[in-house]
């Protein structure tokens, strides 16, 4: 059952085709929002958006790289097409990358930081111009990790990952205060381990590197998590719609940790 009504709320979503931006979509559709379920994956979004549109929901599905102005400022535009306006920016695409700092290639760098730094700042600018348009305020949320709080540690090869994570930390504190005059509110989630394909390859590429078993580099993460379970992208979605509602009306420019008990701080 709902528990926040974001009736006659628009939001839009990135990277929504899977993992946890899908279940993002999907809760932020079932509080009553219409959605633009947004992907650089053409058909994951179509899918999506065709999901929540059979569970009752109200979803259009649109291509969308996060790392290209032209399209993250006619993702704002085809959202203020369909629905009318924007209330609600996730951003929430973001990519992996496994290597040991020392080990890490100029490309993948600016690759890694494209979409999970850049990507934010474009489409934060985007939508917060219509918003500010508006006048009536509106939330960014963007999905940072634990990884954007913390060092992921000695041996655990994901440096470059989570300096873009930082960013993404650092983006959102800033924001909010270059927002607030706006009510436009600018949170972040910090997530830990959570169950979807990017943990997957996490998991795949660390062991091939320390020449472990499959499997065994999630296993060992979950293991340290105090909850004992890995994390759901519905847990993170939880939070989100949360932070998308007016019971969150008095947060900006703040961090929250959704995680299990994994984190320290
Ligand atoms: P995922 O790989 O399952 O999904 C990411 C989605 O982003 C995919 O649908 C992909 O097509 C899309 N995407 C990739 N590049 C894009 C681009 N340039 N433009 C638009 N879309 C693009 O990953 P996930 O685990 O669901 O992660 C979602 C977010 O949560 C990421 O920002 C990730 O860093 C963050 N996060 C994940 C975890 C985890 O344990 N999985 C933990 C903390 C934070």
């Amino acid at each position: 059952m709902p528990s926040y009504d974001l009736d006659d709320q628009v939001a839009i979503v990135t990277g929504a085709g899977r993992g946890i931006g899908r279940a993002i979509g999907h809760r932020l559709a079932r509080e009553g929002a219409r959605v633009l379920v947004t992907d650089i994956n053409a058909d994951s979004a179509a899918a999506s958006a065709a999901e929540i549109a059979a569970a009752g929901g109200t979803a259009d599905p649109l291509r969308v790289d996060v790392t290209r102005q032209a399209e993250t400022d006619a993702m704002v535009a085809t959202a203020v097409e369909a629905f009318g306006r924007v209330d609600i920016l996730v951003n929430n695409a973001g990519i992996g990358m496994v290597a040991p700092l020392m080990d890490t290639d100029e490309a993948s760098w600016d690759a890694l930081m494209n979409v999970n730094a850049k990507g934010v700042l474009l489409c934060s600018q985007a939508a917060a111009r219509q918003m500010i348009e508006q006048g009536e305020g509106g939330r960014i949320i963007n999905n940072a990790s634990g990884a954007g709080k913390i060092a992921p540690g000695k041996g655990v090869p994901l440096g470059a990952y989570a300096a873009s994570k930082h960013a993404v930390v650092a983006l959102t504190k800033q924001l909010g205060l270059e927002l607030s005059d706006h009510q436009i509110l600018v949170n972040c989630v910090c997530a830990g381990i959570v169950d979807t394909p990017m943990w997957e390859l996490i998991d795949r590429e660390t062991s091939r590197l320390q020449g472990i078993p499959a499997g065994s580099v999630v296993t060992a993460a979950v293991d340290s998590v105090p909850l004992g379970r890995i994390q759901q992208p519905e847990d993170v979605a939880n939070m989100v719609a949360f932070l998308a509602s007016t019971d969150a009306g008095y947060m900006t420019g703040q961090t929250y940790n959704v995680c299990g008990g994994l984190l320290p701080y």
